[in-house]
């Protein structure tokens, strides 16, 4: 894939880029080698300094950060903006509490003396991709910059310059050269690095196959990884749910970021008794989201990001029809227009024993699903290779319970949609990864936890 700017709105290519070569790359790696000796003695006090500072620029400039992610990637204008601002608030979250989380801990044993240290480990690359150009790099950054880790940024080749614009952001905050840095490459050349004794350790965002390309390298060198997949995340809704707030939730859950997020609810999973109703009231809502423009701001779903997403998406949505699949609104792309524009779609009856019907759909489309009782429901939401969210409504406290304990996912959601807050651990099981991103556990992930014993 070209290294470039892409108007997922027009088609237009607005920019392109050489990729690094081997040179170039080699010189990067010996930079962050260097950065790293002097960076990791850096106090947790400098180092917050540095991280307000980003913060703070992210602030000032949002308007500007945004519409280079509207641009590239084509989210809502006013997602954009709201995703700087998260990403200024993930900053400043670490800046606070990873000096408490990388404190010494003391632990009782025999010896007179005997704790835990966290220390940092080096260079980490982080694989990330288009759909979230800044949050999802701020959300390793922030943590792996305060546990005195340097970065390495392979972003997702359709969005360079945000990735051009966050190493910029990094390093007028005061950060030292090379402590963060991007590199400008194709997918090809991730292998390579993992490869190379500069680089300690890796991070990933993206889809199945890239993962299990990235860890199957480091397997190789015995390195570390993170890896944060793909989901098809279930929306259970029980009989006794608030279903106004369910349906009004269901909606953005599905549209947030045109469609494109890794926990936006996929699958919808709603009890006989009340599914004519959710169903009415769903297409109604789908039925009302304006789709155009993304720089407009009553627009609600701009373009996909790419077109090869536009063309995976009708697809399955076509193998859906073809398995048993009824489209109740949408089912096609926008021809009426330029761009990667797909409508709001929902598509009910796939029998839940089709494969396509376990699949992600990375774009503006529901699959809704019928069930008698929460046995079905957590057999259905379960019925997937997948296991990042949930979200699930009830208001009865033994159906809650079981929906916590019984769901196979990295977070269950109750009565509200899945999303990620800086304070609470991300990630998921199964097919969509392993570790953690946020909160301490993400901050744990690439430290040495070192045990000390004196006698
Ligand atoms: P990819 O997984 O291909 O891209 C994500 C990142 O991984 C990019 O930086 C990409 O680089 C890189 N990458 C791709 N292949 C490899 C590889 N073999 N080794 C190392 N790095 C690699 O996602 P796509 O953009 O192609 O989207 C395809 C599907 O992935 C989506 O439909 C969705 O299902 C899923 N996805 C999930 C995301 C999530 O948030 N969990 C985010 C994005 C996609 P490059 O751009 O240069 O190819």
């Amino acid at each position: 894939m070209a290294i470039a700017t892409i108007n997922p709105a027009t088609g237009e290519t607005l920019k392109t880029f050489e990729p690094l070569k081997d040179a170039e790359i080699a010189a990067k790696l010996d930079l962050a080698g260097q950065a790293f000796d002097s960076y990791r003695l850096t106090s947790f006090q400098q180092r917050s300094h540095w991280l307000e500072k980003a913060a703070e620029i992210l602030e000032q400039e949002k308007a500007d950060f945004a519409k280079l992610m509207t641009l590239e990637m084509g989210k809502p204008f006013k997602a954009a903006i709201a995703e700087v601002e998260k990403c200024a608030l993930v900053c400043r979250y670490y800046a606070e509490h990873a000096p408490g989380f990388l404190a010494d801990v003391p632990v009782k044993t025999d010896g007179s003396q005997s704790f835990v240290r966290y220390q940092p480990i080096g260079a980490i690359l982080a694989v990330m991709p288009w759909n979230f150009p800044f949050w999802q790099v701020f959300r390793f950054a922030a943590p792996a910059l305060m546990g005195g880790n340097v970065g390495l940024l392979k972003h997702a080749s359709n969005v360079p310059q945000c990735a051009l614009a966050i190493e910029d952001i990094l390093q007028r905050a005061g950060f030292p050269q090379g402590a963060f840095q991007t590199l400008l490459i194709g997918a090809a050349k991730v292998a390579d690095l993992m490869a190379d004794d500069r680089v300690k350790a890796a991070t990933l965002t993206g889809s199945e196959p890239a993962g299990a390309s990235l860890a199957a390298a480091a397997g190789k060198q015995l390195k570390k990884t993170v890896l944060e997949l793909g989901g098809s995340d279930p929306f259970i809704v029980l009989e006794s749910a608030d279903l106004e707030a369910a349906v009004s939730t269901a909606t953005t859950a599905r549209m947030l970021n045109n469609g494109q997020s890794c926990i936006a609810a996929k699958r919808f999973i709603v009890a006989d008794a009340i599914a004519n109703k959710f169903e009415k009231l769903l297409l109604e809502k789908f039925a009302a989201l304006k789709v155009g423009d993304p720089m407009q701001p009553d627009t609600d779903l701009g373009p996909l990001a790419t077109a090869n997403i536009l063309e995976d998406l009708d697809q399955q949505v076509q193998k859906a029809v073809k398995s048993g699949g009824k489209v109740l609104i949408g089912g096609h792309p926008l021809t009426d227009r330029t761009g990667n524009f797909y409508p709001p779609t929902i598509i009910i009856d796939i029998p839940t024993d089709t494969p396509i019907a376990q699949e992600e759909f990375f774009g503006p489309v529901a699959l809704l699903f019928r069930i008698p009782d929460i046995d079905a429901a957590i057999k259905l939401a379960n019925d997937t290779p997948f296991g990042l969210g949930a979200s699930a409504w009830t208001t009865n406290d033994q159906e809650r319970d079981r929906l916590i304990e019984e769901i196979e996912a990295g977070a269950v959601f109750i009565n509200s949609m899945v999303k990620s807050d800086p304070r609470l651990p991300f990630g998921g099981t199964k097919r969509s990864g392993y570790g953690r991103e946020l909160s301490i556990q993400g901050l744990h992930e690439f430290v040495n936890v070192k045990t000390v014993w004196i006698k």
